[in-house]
């Protein structure tokens, strides 16, 4: 969860960002547009006066110049030639372009009074030119009048070009002033530009990492979500996904649940890192195995030791088998981790859909129920039918029905003897429960697992712990010393803090001698967090009792590791003991195990010895203590005090000899 908060708040806090930078990327372009605008306007505007009016005043001025000159020399080349007709055609010409052109420039906005003072000039030559004309119709034309009309026409027309000169020089003037502000104008708009496209350049960078980031930190999201950190494959939750979709799809298909056996003892003797490191061969392994399968297969991480197969193509038992009896070949080799060898093994569940369920939830439970239905040794995989959802009811009838056996006084224990190996005398005895269920004995094999697992344990484990308490202190009473009675210690009990002070609160309110007391503790639980085993069994021996290893040889518990725990007994499991006598290599185990157990001083039981070969066995290898049918079957309280209360010494049990 702290994994997944923190990317969470970055990206909350990165949004704020974005936002933030998106409005002033919109404020900088709202801005810049406004601006643009503004000043092509003002470029517009004057650009507008020079090529609606300047530019236009100059060119018509430019005519009206050209015209006055074309009118003057008119007048020369009539002086010239005397040709009257061509004169007055031709001056007639230039003056209506004189005229026109004056209109125009007064149409493009030149004032009044300059029109007037140029028309004022212009008549003045007019007038010149019309007594030029009449001198020269004259018969007795004076030439020197002639030269002096002439003259004076001339220097009207210079003074009209002179105040057209001035015009054009005040309009070129404008014209310049205007086309230099445009040009500012203009590089101001340039400049404005590129400083805002550097800006926006800049704000799009950050965008664009902000985008990335947070697209990275969904990224990181989603695999949190949906993907197993360890070894990279989809989880549960992308399990479930892909089952609904397929369940919306009307697809078939199987799911197939692998759950490696015994992954807490492999963690709990070689630590978690090193557990990692099995999980992650063990993928690797699988998926080795579905890529030369002819189905198509997706391998998820379902829990901490089980994986998940999803088979898309085909949910054909044969293929199934098929496949289920590929993947259990995991046992044939050991496996080589680090500098490890170890045997490794796997439970597999198969459900098929749609015909034993359609739900992703029904699918995995269905699986799952099919793993723990494998109980059988040697099964190593199993279909998931509709027998088990006839168990799964049996095992929730079972739980209610125990919810209320405690309070109805339904148990008893059952005692079984364990005897010298030497002269087969009783030296203790291991209590055993049962449930007296409908009148009828039930064993723990069938209701301890469920009491486990609803959390039952803990009350059904005090009471057995009192009871064998008070048989002991009612033996006690009796002068029955000489028999040390072994209490099963489930894993929850062991790893309950308050579990050694209940224990020695208990044997003193029996008032026995702690040493009369046992504890069994199987491989398994002493496997968890071995740290916190050894300080929890220092404790307990604190008090006196004695601690023995129960089901010895089936875990995984290293020699260095047994070394420190502060363990008095050793139970050789049964699996070693049976047919001692015929297999070589449970002798061989029983052997080593009887050595090591004697050179840390520890006392050796062998457990379920059946027959007489078995116990000679182990009575020449020098074996402490033996237990099992050959010698006597658990039996009921009263049934068991008898036996001892007969026997003087208290032991023999001839009926087994
Ligand atoms: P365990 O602690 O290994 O107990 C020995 C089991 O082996 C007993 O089964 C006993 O009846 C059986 N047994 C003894 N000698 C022989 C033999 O020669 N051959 C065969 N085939 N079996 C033999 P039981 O009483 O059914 O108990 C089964 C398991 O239930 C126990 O295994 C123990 O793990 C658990 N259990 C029993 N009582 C308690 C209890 O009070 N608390 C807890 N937590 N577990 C208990
Ligand atoms: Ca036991
Ligand atoms: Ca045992």
């Amino acid at each position: 969860m702290a994994q997944t908060g923190t990317p969470k708040l970055g990206s909350k806090h990165m949004a704020k960002w974005m936002f933030a930078a998106f409005l002033l990327m919109t404020a900088m372009l709202a801005s810049m547009s406004w601006l643009s605008v503004k000043t092509g306007f003002m470029v517009q505007e004057d650009s507008r006066e020079m090529v609606e009016r300047h530019i236009p005043e100059l060119e018509t001025i430019g005519f009206l110049q050209r015209a006055l000159s074309n009118r003057v020399n008119q007048l020369y080349l009539y002086y010239a030639t005397t040709e009257r007709q061509a004169y007055l055609s031709g001056s007639r010409l230039e003056d209506d372009k004189i005229d026109h052109n004056i209109d125009h420039l007064i149409k493009l906005g030149i004032s009044d009074q300059d029109a007037l003072a140029l028309r004022t000039t212009l008549t003045k030559m007019q007038l010149h030119a019309d007594r030029f004309d009449r001198e020269m119709t004259r018969p007795d034309s004076d030439w020197d009048r002639l030269r002096e009309h002439l003259s004076d026409a001339q220097s009207a027309a210079i003074d009209a070009q002179g105040q057209l000169d001035l015009w054009q020089a005040s309009i070129r003037m404008i014209t310049m002033q205007d086309s230099e502000s445009a040009l500012t104008e203009v590089d101001r708009l340039a400049q404005l530009l590129s400083g805002f496209t550097i800006a926006i350049v800049v704000v799009s960078l950050f965008v664009l990492v902000a985008l990335y980031s947070r697209l990275k930190d969904r990224d990181q999201l989603f695999r949190f979500a949906f993907y197993d950190s360890l070894t990279g494959l989809p989880n549960r939750r992308s399990l479930e996904d892909a089952l609904q979709q397929t369940q919306q799809e009307g697809e078939s298909g199987a799911l197939v649940l692998l759950k490696l056996e015994r992954y807490p003892l492999i963690t709990g003797t070689y630590g978690h890192a090193f557990g990692g490191e099995v999980i992650q061969h063990i993928g690797k392994w699988i998926q080795e195995k579905l890529r030369v399968s002819p189905c198509d297969a997706i391998l998820y991480r379902y829990s901490d030791d089980t994986w998940a197969v999803q088979l898309t193509c085909s949910n054909e038992p044969e293929h199934l088998k098929q496949l289920a009896c590929s993947l259990a070949t995991m046992s044939n080799d050991p496996f080589c981790i680090g500098d490890r060898l170890l045997n490794l093994s796997v439970k597999i569940g198969i459900t098929r859909y749609p015909q034993d369920g359609s739900d992703s939830d029904r699918l995995m439970r269905n699986a799952d129920a099919a793993i723990h239905a494998l109980v059988a040794p040697g099964r190593i995989y199993r279909f998931y039918d509709a027998e088990l959802t006839a168990r799964t009811q049996r095992w929730l009838a079972t739980e209610s029905a125990l919810r209320n056996a405690l309070s109805d006084d339904e148990f008893e224990l059952f005692y079984q003897a364990k005897v010298t190996a030497n002269g087969a005398q009783v030296a203790g005895a291991e209590a055993l429960i049962r449930w007296r269920r409908n009148g009828e004995l039930v064993s723990p094999g069938e209701f301890i697992p469920v009491a486990e697992q609803s959390g039952l344990i803990m009350p059904l484990g005090n009471w057995v712990l009192n009871e064998a308490c008070r048989q002991l202190a009612q033996w006690q009473a009796r002068g029955i010393t000489g028999c040390p009675v072994a209490v099963n210690v489930s894993a929850q009990q062991f790893q309950d803090s308050s579990f050694p002070q209940l224990v020695a609160d208990t044997v003193a309110h029996h008032c026995i001698h702690p040493g009369l007391l046992e504890l069994e503790i199987t491989e398994e639980v002493a496997a968890s967090d071995p740290q916190r085993v050894v300080d929890t069994m220092k404790e307990l021996k604190a008090s006196g009792v004695t601690i023995a290893m129960d089901d010895f040889g089936t875990g995984y518990s290293s020699l260095s590791y047994l070394k420190r725990l502060p363990i008095d007994t050793l139970k050789i499991d049964r699996a070693f003991v049976s047919n001692l006598d015929k297999v070589q290599d449970n002798a061989a185990i029983v052997d080593m195990i009887l050595a090591l157990a004697h050179q840390g001083g520890l006392k050796v039981v062998a457990e379920g010895v059946e027959t007489e070969a078995e116990y000679r066995v182990l009575q020449s290898k020098r074996c402490d203590l033996v237990q099992g049918f050959l010698f006597s079957r658990p039996e009921p309280a009263a049934q068991f005090t008898l036996k001892l209360c007969q026997s003087a010494e208290p032991a023999g049990l001839q009926e087994a000899q």
